[in-house]
């Protein structure tokens, strides 16, 4: 089979050798790096057709405000040029059996339809498709082909036909001077022995149309933090215009709703997501650094604010006192939309006064909780493992293995095993990375 442009036998990896990872996120990656460095062999293994995961999408990052694509660019390239590391994006795990030292791992490597070996990621098949349809990398703000590549730093740089929307007619393939399109091309299995695993399948968003008197889904200036992200990024659907969607309009009142499908036992996600109240203030700051004096008033609205980590609380009184934004203690009720303007009026409680306040923004920001990715129960089980209450993979002694599983020779690593920011997601990927070594060097014994 063809890896990344690599020609390679996984089935006769050794498992004495070999890890693998399961997800390509910001955990993953660092996760399979350590792995990598330490002489070790490393299948990793990506759902979407590029690692990166969620940090990809994200503009800036608290509580620095560093680039985050900036961050993240030399680790992708690190990940994709290691030796060590063998990269099956596009990619599942089917079924896993054996024990730790010797498991044989069941991969479905979804048929891409362009050729990895020959792909140079030019992009000269791109004019050529007639076929638009939504960028999920955009969160559906933006547009891409049918044969498509999600971002600029698509790693692997190999662009990626879409089966469901490729209309068949051929015409990239008569484009692409490579011969690198092949719409024949099937899915393959194949069946890979490793030693030691890491799940690192990070999360999901809370689907926020849920709570169906926030008017997500039905008034277009009311969006979620993740879209935000995408329209405040420069190379994003807007190039990094902060506009409404519903006339394109820079908003000059903003609100920022917190705890979105966080807890909230009624919505069954009874606990903290740990980063909304962070990114929320994180994308309030933006607003105010990116349309300086168009935004007038940037209100969050909050259940309580939990600034746990290093800087975070600093951060916080940054964001009151220097860029003025105004935070009011409460759960916002209702919200409706002005017909003419398509401004939205919030309801809410001031929880601190009593108050019952009617305000009126020209954007509406629903910041969501963190879910465990669909799909988890069913690799947990695949595994031997159940998840634990909240949908995550649990650990067996959080106090003293943090990142050991229930199955020896199995580790998690980032949002796979409950919400984390980032810099406690690369930890536990480090983390993962050690315990699934030390079980490789130790053939296999706990
Ligand atoms: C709006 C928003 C803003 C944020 N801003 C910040 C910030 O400023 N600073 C900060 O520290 N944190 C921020 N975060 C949190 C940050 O996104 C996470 O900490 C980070 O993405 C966790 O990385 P991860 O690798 O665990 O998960 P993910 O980023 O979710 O990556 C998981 C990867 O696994 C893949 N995957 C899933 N299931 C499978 C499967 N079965 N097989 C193979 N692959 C699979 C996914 O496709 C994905 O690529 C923000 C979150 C949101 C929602």
């Amino acid at each position: 089979m063809t890896v990344a442009g690599e020609k390679v036998n996984l089935s006769l990896m050794k498992p004495s050798e070999t890890a693998l990872v399961i997800g390509g996120g910001v955990a993953g990656m660092q996760a399979a790096l350590d792995i990598a460095d330490q002489g070790f062999q490393v299948i990793l293994v990506e759902k979407t057709p590029s690692i990166g995961g969620v940090m990809a999408m994200l503009d800036k990052t608290f509580p620095t405000l560093d680039c985050s694509a900036c961050i993240l660019t030399p680790r992708l390239s690190e990940v994709s040029r290691h030796p060590n590391i063998k990269l099956l994006t596009y990619s599942e795990v089917t079924g896993i059996s054996g024990e730790a030292g010797d498991f044989r791992v069941n991969v479905l490597k979804k048929a891409r339809k362009v050729l990895e070996d020959k792909c140079s990621g030019c992009g000269d098949c791109v004019p050529h498709c007639p076929v638009q349809v939504r960028n999920e990398f955009d969160q559906n703000l933006g547009y891409r082909k049918a044969i498509y590549i999600g971002f600029p730093q698509n790693t692997p740089l190999i662009y990626t036909i879409d089966n469901e929307n490729c209309i068949k007619c051929e015409l990239c393939v008569k484009s692409c001077e490579r011969e690198a399109i092949d719409l024949s091309m099937e899915d393959e299995e194949i069946e890979i022995p490793v030693g030691a695993i890491v799940i690192a399948t990070g999360y999901e968003l809370f689907d926020v149309s849920q709570y169906h008197r926030l008017g997500y889904g039905r008034f277009k200036n009311v969006i979620n933090a993740l879209e935000y992200e995408r329209l405040i990024n420069a190379a994003g659907p807007t190039g990094g215009n902060l506009m409404r969607l519903s006339d394109g309009k820079i908003p000059k009142s903003i609100g920022f709703v917190q705890c979105v499908g966080a807890r909230d036992v009624k919505k069954d996600v009874p606990y903290c997501s740990r980063v909304c109240c962070m990114y929320g203030i994180k994308n309030a700051v933006m607003a105010k650094e990116l349309q300086h004096d168009n935004v007038k008033n940037v209100t969050i609205y909050y259940a309580d604010i939990r600034a746990y980590g290093k800087g975070f609380e600093e951060f916080y009184n940054m964001a009151k006192e220097r860029f003025g934004i105004k935070f009011i203690r409460g759960r916002v009720g209702e919200v409706e939309e002005v017909p003419k303007s398509k401004n939205i009026i919030v309801w809410a409680e001031n929880t601190e006064t009593g108050d019952f306040l009617k305000h009126e923004h020209e954007l509406l920001v629903l910041c969501p909780g963190i879910l465990p990715p669909k799909g988890l129960k069913e690799l947990a089980g695949n595994l031997g493992l159940e998840v634990s209450v909240d949908g995550f993979i649990p650990i067996q002694y959080p106090a003293s293995n943090p990142v050991d599983t229930a199955v020896s020779g199995v580790y998690v690593a980032g949002c796979a095993e409950s919400a984390k920011d980032i810099p406690d997601s690369v930890a536990a990927g480090s983390a993962a990375a050690m315990r699934a070594s030390i079980t490789l060097a130790r053939g296999g014994e706990p």
